[in-house]
């Protein structure tokens, strides 16, 4: 297929390429190669993808759950069995290591195994007798069409979040993934239909802005989930809301990483450069701000530009793999360059450069190396703004009480943590910063599937979180049914 043949939307179980539509072109990160084309749906294709939903939905809510949980079981194999394509697919349009993309798939996966324990997760509750003949009991049901708008970063990962568990508990789906990832987005849903979901249950448009506000705004959707940056997640939320559907939306994040001077220095070391340059820091739970607290701080200082400094930048694409890959685009590459050199020109220190990583056999990669700033002020950009980039900004305080006030000045709530071996500090620390996943002696908390990705402050509208049990109940809405009989009923079954 050439470079320019848009990929295909998933209406009412066909694969449709509307010849209308206007395209985006798709990039291989790591080499600044176009390698595909994605279409930008608009209020037409986005109201079949939900009329096929709505439509869908009266017979797959009837489905018993065990019979749609079977379809899921089906569907993890499949996602299993295509597992390396799908994680060198991720590779190619996200320009992530081999060894993420696995990462990314595989946290997919555990959650299509918590979909999985659907007829488990549905279970209500019942009170027997809860006033004299009479029983009290919770049932949950389905809410109608749901939709999935998904951000980049993690192109398997964030929907494998949200539909498998809306599907399972007897939704139907339309997921308008991220435009500059479509690839692994269309493979996931061609698995689902090979799993054997009926026709309109699970729906793919692909676009940007206008089949979002077109979701946004149909009348039949019931339920919204979002994740990506922060202004767009309160723009979701807030147009989701007004026009009356259940919105949970994940937004961007700043995520502290505490050192304390009695913590363990390989360790330390290890867990920061993994949280700061994993994914090339183009991760919302990405430790990007270190708090060194007490006398430890210069020290480390050397051992983490050494570590910074050893890391190998690279192409992402073929068998030889690095340590770190390409930004997503040319244009965000620039921007984390700008704040860089804000930070740089407002008195921050470089102590790690990547600003000039050549890569020779792909020189037009979207690449930046691993880079260090140190005393980074707090009213900087650089130390305000969410850079999701392979930047690490230091900062060094000596009071732990001081590093967690300023934590929490922070706008964002998504993720913080601290190495130490002291378990007041850690209690402390726990206790008293305002952000909804804490890390102790872990650089990136992000919390897996059973567990609640627990976003505070501007990381987060809406009261349902994705993932764990929250999820179910966002996807589901109970029903509280209260019996009394009275008559004795037809028969002579009764002692006089
Ligand atoms: P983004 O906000 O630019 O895009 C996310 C989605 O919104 C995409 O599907 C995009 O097409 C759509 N979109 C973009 N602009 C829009 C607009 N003006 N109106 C309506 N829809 C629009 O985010 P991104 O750059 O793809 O992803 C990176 C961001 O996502 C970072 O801020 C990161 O922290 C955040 N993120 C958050 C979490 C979390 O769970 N909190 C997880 C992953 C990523």
């Amino acid at each position: 297929m050439s470079t320019s043949t848009p990929c295909p939307l998933l209406i009412n179980g066909e694969w449709l390429r509307p010849a209308a539509l206007a395209t985006s072109p798709v990039f291989n990160p790591s080499t600044g190669e176009v390698i595909g084309a994605v279409p930008l749906a608009g209020a037409a294709e986005v109201d079949a993808a939900v009329q096929a939903a709505h439509a869908a939905f009266p017979a797959w809510a009837e489905t018993p759950v065990v019979d749609r949980t079977r379809i899921m079981f089906r569907y993890r194999t499949l996602v299993e069995k295509h597992f390396d394509e799908i994680a060198r697919t991720i590779s190619r349009e996200h320009g992530k290591t081999y060894a993420e993309s696995r990462g990314d798939l595989f946290r997919g996966i555990e959650a299509i195994e918590y979909a999985c324990g659907a007829p488990t997760l549905m279970m209500g509750d019942m009170v027997t007798n809860i006033a004299r003949s009479v029983d009290c009991e919770t049932t949950r049901y389905p809410l109608g069409v749901c939709v999935g708008i998904t951000p980049f970063n993690f192109p398997a990962m964030i929907p494998l979040w949200m539909f498998p568990l809306a599907l399972v508990t007897g939704n139907t789906f339309v997921l308008k993934p991220s435009e500059r990832v479509p690839f692994t987005a269309l493979r996931l849903a061609e698995l689902l239909v090979e799993a054997g979901l009926p026709k309109g249950v699970f729906n793919l448009v692909q676009g940007g802005k206008p089949a979002v506000d077109a979701l946004l705004t149909h009348p039949l959707v019931k339920a919204v989930s979002f994740v990506g940056s922060t202004p767009i997640a309160r723009y979701i939320h807030q147009t989701g809301t007004a026009h009356g559907k259940r919105v949970q939306a994940n937004g961007g994040a700043k995520n502290y990483v505490f050192v304390l001077p009695d913590s363990d220095v390989n360790k330390t070391v290890e867990g920061i450069m993994n949280a700061a340059f994993g994914c090339a820091g183009e991760r919302c739970m990405a430790g990007s701000s270190v708090i060194t607290v007490g006398n430890r701080g210069r020290h480390l200082m050397g051992e983490l530009a050494t570590a910074a400094r050893a890391l190998k930048v690279g192409r992402t694409d073929g068998e030889a793999q690095p340590d770190m890959g390409a930004l997503i685009t040319a244009a965000h590459r620039d921007r984390v360059l700008g704040l860089v050199e804000s930070g740089l020109s407002a008195g921050a220190k470089l102590v790690a450069d990547g600003r000039g990583v050549k890569v020779p056999d792909a020189p037009k990669g979207f690449y930046l190396g691993a880079t260090i700033v140190e005393d980074v002020q707090p009213g900087m950009a650089l130390a305000r703004e969410e850079v999701f980039g392979p930047v690490l900004n230091v900062l060094h305080l000596d009071h732990l009480e001081d590093a967690i006030a300023l934590a929490n000045q922070s706008a964002y709530g998504n993720g913080a943590a601290i190495f130490t071996n002291s378990g007041k500090a850690a209690r402390e620390f726990k206790h008293r910063v305002q952000c909804g996943m804490i890390g102790i002696n872990i650089g990136v908390p992000a919390s897996l599937a059973m567990f609640p990705f627990s976003g505070w402050n501007d990381s987060f509208f809406g009261d349902l979180h994705i993932q764990g049990k929250e999820s179910v109940w966002f996807y589901t809405q109970q029903k509280v049914t209260t019996t009394r009989w009275i008559a004795e009923g037809v028969g002579d079954v009764w002692r006089k």
